[in-house]
């Protein structure tokens, strides 16, 4: 016990050794995992460590060397489960709301468009852009699906991505809200799927990305974008694929918008690579535009829009496939940013209800069959990975026992409840957090606390008069505070010995 208080303070109590960095965060990245709850990080990262590319043969994933970590509680105002509208207003506007409503108070119910007035809210991005910061948004996703909408829309529907109904006269449809809003006319950097909701139905196009537009009002959004900064002497570029986005010159291009699939992009595991960029493609792009602002930027990168889509298919394959596409951007963001001046968190909006065990042996994959150490009572052959619903059930499948089944790309996992579509899970998601107040996930905290730190952390929204934001950054100060808090914790300890004995 003594030995172990002096010697485990000092020589192996990482985050006692770890100054905390206070700096005003010049730039904030968020990573977001649709649905990467803490089973998909795990699962992702002994399917990595089981050798699919031996050169990456390593047991962590890239954001879990992060040297902070907490939890964020994600249940919506109305639903203990939550979704991925809800969740998005909780972690960018800093607000929880109801399910299905993106950017909008808990007044405002689904799809009652009544209630809209004065129950608008605000994301980060609108906060950074009035600070004067450059602002982005990425995702494999339609650029229009609920969590990317959270940055700049305000809807009490995330299915109204092209059209509302007739009564919802308060309301626009979120394709809509992102080009022609005022407030998100300035948004620099805009990539990911959903074209087909920027045009209008009389349009089609037969070569990639292949699009029939589905907008019944008429109107030509991608010609309203490109008008719009054509009328405003901006330097701007429009792609439609890979090959368009590798040759944007960053130096000369301030606007951006890529739209590379009709719908949403592909999952990375059926990615055409000639078409559509990489995740990691993308955010690269992005930094390089965003990063020309002395005012520094906020850049919301969704990974893993497609590890939900194929975790609703309790198809965990491509799960873990989309996870590691995800990896790669972030490994790429961290390595071309600072820690001294670029916070940058990766975390989830929510769970799903997938999980694996089963004894597996090391050296065989997590895809696959569990160990004989627990075998089933039916005496048939079970899978690591299940899910608790889905549309992999069925009573007791008999399933081969083959691994080379069960590790092809379109097997469905084995699920309890039989559902058309699996369904997120309540528990809560971790938070990974680097850089500037990183140090404050430390804890369990609502998921709207995410929102905050990353305003505390860049001086925006109300947190702009906030010590460091007005004066120089100053790291000494969370230094000092760690040794006096080392020494309270040693003669606390200390004390506590003597009285033991
Ligand atoms: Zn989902």
């Amino acid at each position: 016990m003594f030995v172990c208080l002096f010697v485990c303070l000092f020589a192996t109590n990482q985050p006692i050794n770890q100054p905390t960095n206070k700096n005003r965060a010049k730039n904030v990245i968020m990573f977001l995992g649709d649905g990467m709850g803490l089973p998909t990080v795990a699962a992702t990262r002994v399917y990595r460590q089981q050798g699919i590319n031996p050169a990456e043969k390593k047991n962590y994933l890239f954001w879990e060397s992060f040297p902070n970590l907490g939890l964020a509680r994600t249940y919506n105002v109305d639903h203990s489960t939550p979704d991925s509208a809800g969740t998005a207003t909780a972690y960018l506007s800093g607000i929880k709301a109801n399910l299905g409503t993106i950017g909008v108070t808990e007044y405002v119910q689904f799809k009652k468009c009544s209630n809209m007035t004065g129950n608008r809210v605000e994301s980060i991005v609108h906060k950074s852009i009035k600070e004067g910061k450059s602002t982005g948004i990425v995702t494999t996703t339609r650029i229009t699906h609920a969590s990317p909408a959270g940055c700049y829309a305000s809807t009490p529907c995330r299915d109204w991505e092209d059209r509302v109904p007739d009564d919802a006269t308060d309301c626009t449809d979120i394709a809509q809200q992102l080009i022609l809003d005022d407030r998100n006319k300035d948004i620099k950097v805009i990539l990911g799927g959903g074209l087909k909701y920027f045009l209008p139905d009389s349009y089609s196009n037969s070569t990639p990305p292949k699009v029939n537009g589905t907008r019944k009002d008429g109107k030509n959004l991608i010609q309203s974008w490109e008008s719009y900064q054509t009328n405003q002497s901006r330097s701007y570029k429009l792609v439609f694929n890979k090959q368009a986005l590798a040759t944007v010159d960053a130096k000369n291009t301030d606007y951006l918008l890529g739209l590379f699939n009709a719908d949403h992009m592909s999952f990375d595991a059926d990615r055409s690579t000639t078409d559509e960029p990489s995740l990691a493609d993308m955010t690269s792009k992005a930094i390089e535009i965003l990063k020309k602002n002395d005012k520094g930027y906020f850049l919301f990168v969704e990974g893993c829009g497609k590890i939900d889509h194929a975790h609703h298919n309790t198809n965990a394959y491509r799960a873990l496939i989309d996870t590691l596409a995800f990896e790669k951007a972030i490994e790429s963001a961290y390595n071309n940013t600072s820690p001294d001046d670029t916070l940058i968190l990766v975390t989830a909006d929510h769970s799903h209800v997938f999980s694996f065990g089963g004894y597996g042996l090391f050296e065989e994959s997590v895809l696959g069959y569990a160990s004989s150490v627990e075998p089933s009572l039916d005496g048939m052959p079970y899978l690591q990975m299940a899910y608790s619903n889905g549309p992999g059930y069925k009573v007791r499948r008999n399933l081969t026992g083959n691994n080379k089944d069960a590790m092809d790309k379109d097997f469905v996992q084995e699920t309890a409840v039989w559902l058309a579509y699996e369904t997120h899970g309540g528990e809560d998601v971790p938070v990974y957090a680097s850089g500037p107040w990183s140090h404050l996930f430390r804890s369990t905290e609502e998921q709207n606390y995410v929102a905050h730190v990353m305003m505390y952390a860049s001086c925006v929204g109300d947190y702009t008069t906030k010590e460091h934001c007005v004066a120089t950054a100053n790291n000494g100060a969370g230094q000092t505070h760690s040794f006096w808090a080392v020494s309270v914790i040693i003669l606390s300890n200390f004390f506590y010995f003597l009285e033991k004995f």
